[in-house]
């Protein structure tokens, strides 16, 4: 697999080496040079495959020959050994497709621990590797699960301090060991930002071997294609006509997954994105300037994004397929409507949580009589337990999987978002 770098066409790298330096040159992201399509006639067949067989062969459509087909299935079955993507009719013609049935609860155990196995088979010379990520939320669990007690690795997660939940907290800071947590006192831009500008260092870059875990990050992404395929699969053959999927946004790896699957010939007519009150992709769709304003923060906290990092690859995306950018769906929820369509959903009776109750919303008010939508279920309501029981006045169980951490102290170092601090930090 060839990737270029979407600040500088000159710089290509092959997808081990995308993986291993996330970022290209000034901080560029890297973008397939091809794009693999799957023939009309063979898509019916791949639908047909189990999950597993169809992402180790959708992932070597992409991958090619720089890992074996044998290691490529090897990492595909040990990431993706947890409960698949799951089908929930809500409405006649809506379904959220539940992608919170991980070890962390949210859809980022595929692309994480997908991530996770392309370290390790990098990893042969045994040298120390840092992952350093920031997160809005969910990344951080993910990452921290998937390479919990990973030989030779240490991680190190950035996330705003009292801008996530506490048991989103609970998930990844209090696991100890190979797996450091840093609460910076500003917005998740300011953490993505610091890691950015740790990629910058080439000095510190080599001397820790880092790493990152963001979406930036190649191998989370082409993981994140392979459930775009099981959704398809998974809905009845008369709603598969003239799909729709909503994706609630952050930082725009989900739907960057989605377009690609769709890029592979997967029949999605259109996609909608989602975001919540940090707008700065509607507002761009809308009135083509790019314009991000101050990070809010909102009970959708995984999506307080307002310079989101795969925009580009969006629309690269579009301008390589002659995709008209028009034709993808947008919009943005405040947090008001999202509490009503929290309450609205209890009614039918789904139990929803707020960044999937965003993608709903829009999905909802923009769907056509003659199509079927699909919403991605990004985490577990139990998550945002907190917010959840209030809203709904329910007492939501907690899932075993928090029920542990959530009794364990949180073991986090405190920062100010300042760069030669966290360089520090890092070297010591
Ligand atoms: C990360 C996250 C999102 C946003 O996904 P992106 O790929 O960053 O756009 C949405 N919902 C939840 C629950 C998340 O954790």
């Amino acid at each position: 697999m060839k990737l270029y770098n979407l600040k500088d066409y000159c710089e290509q790298v092959n997808f081990l080496q995308a993986v291993k330096m996330g970022l290209g040159k000034n901080q560029g992201l890297f973008f397939p040079v091809n794009l693999p399509t799957i023939p009309e006639k063979e898509i019916n067949k791949i639908i047909e495959m189990d999950f597993l067989s169809r992402s180790v062969k959708i992932l070597s459509m992409l991958i090619g020959p720089e890992i074996s087909i044998d290691n490529l299935k090897k990492y595909v079955y040990q990431a993706f050994s947890f409960p698949g993507p799951n089908i929930v009719p809500v409405t006649k013609n809506i379904s959220c497709c539940e992608l919170f049935h991980g070890p962390t609860l949210a859809f980022k155990d595929f692309g994480a621990r997908f991530m996770a196995q392309i370290i390790s088979h990098l990893n042969t010379k045994n040298s120390i590797i840092t992952i350093l990520t920031a997160t809005s939320g969910d990344t951080g669990a993910a990452v921290a699960h998937a390479f919990y007690n990973a030989p030779n690795v240490r991680v190190v997660i950035l996330y705003p301090k009292g801008k996530i939940s506490t048991l989103q907290e609970a998930l990844f800071c209090t696991l100890g060991k190979n797996i450091t947590t840093i609460a910076v006192d500003g917005s998740f831009d300011e953490c993505q930002s610091l890691v950015k500008q740790a990629f910058n260092d080439h000095q510190l870059r080599n001397q820790t071997g880092l790493n990152s875990a963001n979406s930036i990050n190649i191998s989370r992404l082409l993981a994140q294609i392979c459930y775009f395929f099981e959704a398809y699969a998974l809905i009845p053959k008369k709603q598969r006509k003239k799909l729709v999927i909503a994706v609630p946004c952050g930082n725009f790896g989900n739907l960057t997954a989605g377009l690609l699957a769709k890029s592979m010939g997967l029949p999605i007519q259109s996609f909608i994105a989602a975001t919540n009150a940090n707008d700065t992709v509607p507002r761009f769709l809308q009135s083509g300037k790019w314009k991000p304003y101050d990070c809010i923060s909102t009970i959708s906290n995984a999506m307080d994004i307002s310079r989101p990092n795969n925009w580009p690859r969006v629309e690269e995306l579009f301008s390589r397929k002659r995709w008209k950018l028009n034709t993808l769906g947008f919009g943005s929820v405040s947090d008001k409507v999202t509490t009503e369509t929290l309450l609205t959903l209890q009614n039918i009776g789904y139990i929803s949580e707020p960044h999937a109750a965003v993608a709903y919303q829009l999905l909802h008010n923009q769907l056509k009589e003659d199509e079927f939508g699909l919403f991605l279920g990004t985490a577990h309501p139990s998550k945002f337990k907190n917010i959840i029981d209030k809203i709904l006045n329910i007492n939501i169980p907690l899932s075993e999987t928090l029920k542990s951490p959530s009794k364990l102290p949180i073991l986090s170092h405190y920062m100010k978002p300042n760069f030669e601090k966290l360089k520090h930090f890092l070297t010591s």
